[in-house]
């Protein structure tokens, strides 16, 4: 099932590429197992504008220069949908790589939205709290001015180092700056619930993950391939790189929910590892505790040199922090069984080739993470629909259920009070929240691995699921006219 080495023979073996090398590359070697025209091909592959801008902030009576980027990858559905990365690293190459994986993305999960992100080159561990709103506001206005937010055209939403706090100073910008717009709370996913948000985005990525985990287990046959068994995830070992927003609801949930042993954790000053498990709400308390690492959390082996422990035995890996962690120098040492891309990017092109060969299985990013936009689509919808979900049916369904009840125990057949506190309530928001990301989940792991096992030139689920991709973004400009 290995189609990746062909491919490779172009790339000089100690060259690793970058982000967007990589997604592109991933792209080609799809194209090659569909039918569709070279010309169309290169145009959906590449990114289809981007805004730099540069702009002055005043901190502490100091003039600093920031620079940003938000790129457009395609707009062949609207509005373009991606994240706002804070980083020290952020660039132009992994923005766009990053709003390539977005268009992508969105089509295998069937959001009806283009592909985009955006990036501001800060470390915002570095600013005040009122700096950071100053910057932010700042930043959001350059993009408002060029068009680059607005419900109907571009919406962010949070990605590395932004959240609720972050989202709700944009949507904040917007609505100054465009006070007739009717649908401004629909301009920026992630926000706030009392500010417009939904339930359930903040935990969106993290169980949006282990919904996909949790598919990919129901299939005895693909377990078998990454040389597990069984149908479930208790007791199974589990490392975890990064426990931020992603990281911490991922673990928390295989954790608690599903019975998972999480034996290590990496943050980027050190990681701890214990073969019995660790606790993962004490670690992320302690982390939060002490400046937003991990060094000196007193239970467990500690070691400095955070990603050595990517190569410590486990059933699944998760890396849910940045890009290129698993690379060349260091996949021949991985002993994953399988590995759970929650992070954009953490494994790059040069090292899949080598963990196909070595028959690590890997859920890709491009499926696995979708989890946040795809609640995003739903924040989006409730607040162009300005209504809560559950707001019409959860009182008619709770009556409707509760007649049902008592129908049934008129006929002479008692019903477990557990059941009655269950059955009888009608849905609230998080309650639909969860189970529309859930079907999400299912249905489109199920797309990826019809494709995987039915077709032998698509080699990886990767492959699956970018090929899946392109052939819905080439039937959307089809539609629209655009075809040679
Ligand atoms: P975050 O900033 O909340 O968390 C990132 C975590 O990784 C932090 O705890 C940070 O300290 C840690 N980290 C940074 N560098 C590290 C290193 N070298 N080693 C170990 N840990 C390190 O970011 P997030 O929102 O959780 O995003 C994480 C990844 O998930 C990114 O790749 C992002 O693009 C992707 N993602 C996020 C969302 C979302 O909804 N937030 C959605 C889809 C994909």
């Amino acid at each position: 099932m290995d189609s990746n080495n062909e491919m490779d023979m172009t790339v000089p073996p100690d060259k690793e590429m970058s982000f967007l090398e990589s997604v592109n590359l991933t792209f080609d070697m799809a194209l090659t197992t569909l039918d569709i025209p070279e010309g169309m091909g290169q145009y959906i592959k590449n990114v289809n504008n981007v805004y730099q801008v540069r702009f002055p902030v005043k901190i502490n009576g100091v003039v600093e220069t920031f620079i940003g980027w938000r790129a457009v990858h395609s707009d062949h559905r609207l509005p373009a949908k991606g994240g706002i990365r804070f980083s020290q690293m952020v660039n132009q190459d992994e923005v766009e790589a990053l709003a390539a994986l977005m268009s992508y993305k969105c089509a295998l999960v069937d959001i009806p939205f283009g592909g985009s992100k955006g990036g501001l080159l800060i470390d915002p561990k570095q600013y005040e709290r009122e700096s950071m709103e100053k910057i932010t506001r700042r930043f959001a206005f350059e993009l408002i001015q060029k068009d680059y937010i607005g419900s109907g055209i571009n919406v962010p939403a949070p990605d590395m180092g932004t959240g609720q706090r972050e989202m709700s100073w944009i949507a904040s910008t917007y609505m100054a700056h465009r006070p007739n717009d009717i649908n401004h709370l629909a301009c920026v996913t992630g926000k706030p619930v009392s500010a417009g948000g939904i339930q359930g985005r903040v935990e969106a990525t993290g169980r949006g993950v282990v919904f996909g985990i949790r598919e990919f287990f129901r299939y005895p046959e693909d377990v078998k391939l990454a040389k597990m068994e069984g149908n479930s995830i208790e007791g199974k070992e589990v490392i975890i790189q990064g426990l931020g927003n992603v990281g911490y609801y991922t673990a928390k949930i295989l954790d608690e929910e599903d019975g998972a042993k999480i034996t290590g954790i990496l943050e980027w000053d050190g990681a701890v590892y214990d073969k019995n498990g660790l606790n993962v709400e004490e670690v992320f308390q302690y982390k939060i505790e002490n400046g937003g690492g991990i060094k000196g959390y007193p239970k467990g082996k500690f070691t400095e040199n955070s990603a050595e422990l990517l190569e410590e035995e486990c059933d699944i890996l998760i890396p849910a922090a940045i890009e290129g962690v698993i690379n060349q120098s260091n996949a021949g040492r991985i002993r994953a069984k399988l590995i759970a891309e929650a992070a954009n990017g953490p494994v790059t092109f040069k090292a899949e080739t080598i963990l196909n060969e070595m028959g690590v299985v890997i859920i890709p990013d491009v499926y696995l993470n979708a989890g946040g936009v795809t609640v995003s689509y739903f924040e989006w919808i409730k607040n162009l629909s300005h209504i809560r979900f559950g707001r019409m049916n959860k009182r008619y369904e709770e009556n409707q259920n509760n007649l049902l009840i008592k129908a049934i125990e008129q006929s002479g057949t008692k019903v477990p009070q557990e059941l009655i506190a269950q059955i009888g309530q009608g849905p609230a928001e998080i309650d639909l929240v969860r189970s529309g990301l859930d079907d999400t989940m299912r249905i489109a792991f199920q797309g990826i691995r019809e494709r995987f096992w039915s077709n032998e030139k698509v080699g990886s689920y990767r492959i699956a699921a970018m090929a899946i991709s392109i052939e819905k973004i080439y039937n959307s400009y089809r539609l629209m006219g655009i075809y040679p």
